[in-house]
C-alpha cells in the first residue's frame, strides 16, 4: 500500500501536510485543478504541471458515459491515458448522475441565487435521475439513454479509471430538500457507504497488480450540525471488511456564508491523521474558509470555467478581460503574476483574441486562473508553516473584491 498522509504544521484546525499516492506526493493544502473529461479543458498537461499543480480531478459520470471506463483501463489508467504525470482523483458520479442527470442543476446551484418557484417546478417535471436504496437511475446528458449507478458501479467504474484518489459514492441533496429528507439520505449513504468499502476491498485484492487507489468518504448532511457531525462520527469511525476510509470528502449542499463553521463542525469529529478533501470548492474567500477550518484539498471548476468565459482573476479581484476598456491596455492581466500567460501576453492580446473567438484565448486565460487559484492555496501552505496564516488572509482579502467588473 502507497498511500500515506503526514501532517506537518498546525495553526488552530489549519494544517500543511504531504499526501503520498503511487502517482506522487500532493504537498497540502492543495487546489487540485478539475479535468472533468480527463483534459483541463483547453490546456497541456504540461502547462498544468508547469504552474504548479499537483493534481487533477476528474469526473467518474462522464468518463463512464465517454469513451467508458474499460477503454481507460485498457489504457493502463486515468494517469496514463491523459499523460498526467502525477496524482489523480475521481469522483464517484453522485453528484453528477444527480445535478446533470437529474436536470435540477439551478437548485443545486451552490453560487447564492435565490430558489426560483418556476425553476423548482420545471426542474422536478424534467427530472431525470431516480433514488432508490440501491441506487440511482438516470439518462445520461449526453444522448438520453437510461444508467444506473449503485456504490458497487461506482466503486467498479472508479477502479477501472484508476484514480490515486476515489470517493465513495453518495446521495446528493440540495438545500430546499427539508431536514426529514436529510435525515433519511444521510442514512442511506452511509449504508452506500459501508457497500462502496466491501466492493472496494474486493476489488483492491482482484486488482493487486494495479497501484493501490485511496477511497475516501464522502460527508452530507447540508448545513445541520448535527447531521454534519453524525456523518463524520460514522464515517470516520466505519470499517468494513477489514477497511476503513483513507480519507474524507465534505460535500453537499453548503451556503457560502456558512462554509468555513460547516467546514469546522465535521473536522472537529474525523480522525486527525487522515486527509480531508473539500468538494467543489474554489473561489479565494471560501478557499481561505476552508484552509483555516481544516480542509486539505479543494477542486473547483470554477478557475478552468470562468476563464473560458474570459473572467480572471487579479489581486484586486476577478475582472472581464474581453471587456472595451482592455482593447489597448498593454498590462498583464495582474502585474504580480508569475505565470506563463502574465510574463509573456497583455490583456489587449487576450481582450483581441477573445473578441475574434480565438482558441488561445481560453487556453492563456485558463493557464493564468489554475496558476492564480493553485499558488494562493500554496501561499497559505507557506503561511501556515511560517506561523503568520491569519495576516496572509487579513492582507490578501483586504485587496480582493469577490465580483466580476
Ligand atoms: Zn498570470
Amino acid at each position: 500500500m502507497s498511500f500515506n498522509f503526514k501532517l506537518n504544521n498546525k495553526i488552530g484546525r489549519a494544517r500543511t501536510g504531504v499526501i503520498t499516492t503511487p502517482h506522487g506526493e500532493i504537498k497540502t493544502p492543495a487546489f487540485i485543478p478539475v479535468g472533468t473529461k480527463a483534459t483541463v479543458k483547453s490546456a497541456l498537461p504540461e502547462s498544468i504541471t508547469e504552474l504548479g499543480a499537483q493534481a487533477v480531478l476528474s469526473n467518474a459520470y462522464h468518463l463512464y458515459l465517454q469513451p467508458g471506463p474499460e477503454t481507460i483501463d485498457a489504457a493502463g489508467g486515468l494517469s496514463k491515458f491523459m499523460n498526467w504525470n502525477g496524482p489523480t482523483f475521481t469522483d464517484s458520479g453522485g453528484f453528477q448522475v444527480m445535478s446533470l442527470g437529474a436536470g435540477f442543476k439551478k437548485v443545486i446551484d451552490m453560487q447564492g441565487d435565490s430558489p426560483n418557484a418556476d425553476d423548482l417546478i420545471t426542474d422536478r417535471k424534467e427530472r431525470l435521475a431516480e433514488v432508490d436504496e440501491e441506487g440511482v437511475t438516470f439518462k445520461s446528458h449526453l444522448d438520453g439513454s437510461i444508467h444506473r449507478f449503485t456504490p458497487e458501479i461506482s466503486m467498479q467504474v472508479q477502479h477501472q479509471i484508476g484514480a490515486d484518489i476515489i470517493f465513495a459514492f453518495d446521495e446528493l441533496t440540495t438545500l430546499y430538500h427539508d431536514k426529514k429528507y436529510q435525515e433519511e439520505s444521510l442514512e442511506r449513504t452511509r449504508r452506500w457507504a459501508l457497500r462502496c468499502l466491501d466492493e472496494h476491498e474486493k476489488l483492491t485484492q482482484e486488482r493487486h497488480h494495479r497501484p493501490y487507489q485511496a477511497l475516501f468518504g464522502v460527508l452530507q448532511g447540508a448545513h445541520y450540525e448535527d447531521l454534519r457531525k453524525r456523518a463524520a462520527k460514522d464515517l470516520g469511525n466505519m470499517e468494513s471488511s477489514g477497511r476503513s476510509f483513507d480519507g474524507f470528502g465534505i460535500g453537499g449542499a453548503i451556503e457560502k456564508a456558512r462554509l468555513g463553521e460547516i467546514v469546522s463542525w465535521v473536522v472537529d469529529e474525523l480522525p486527525e491523521e487522515k486527509p480531508r478533501h473539500l468538494l467543489g470548492i474554489g473561489e479565494p474567500a471560501d478557499l481561505f474558509a476552508g484552509v483555516e477550518n481544516g480542509a486539505d484539498t479543494f477542486d473547483c471548476v470554477a478557475p478552468t470555467r470562468e476563464a473560458r468565459t474570459s473572467a480572471v482573476y487579479s489581486r484586486t479581484g476577478r475582472f472581464n478581460v474581453s471587456g472595451g476598456s482592455y482593447r489597448k491596455d498593454f498590462s498583464p492581466i495582474d502585474n504580480e503574476c508569475s505565470c506563463y500567460t502574465c510574463q509573456n501576453y497583455s490583456r489587449a492580446y487576450i481582450n483581441h483574441l477573445f473578441r475574434a473567438k480565438e482558441i488561445l484565448g481560453p487556453t492563456l486565460a485558463t493557464i493564468h486562473n489554475v496558476y492564480f487559484i493553485v499558488e494562493l492555496v500554496a501561499n497559505m501552505r507557506n503561511a501556515i508553516d511560517a506561523g503568520n496564516f491569519a495576516e496572509y488572509k487579513a492582507d490578501f482579502l483586504s485587496r480582493y473584491k469577490n465580483e466580476v467588473n
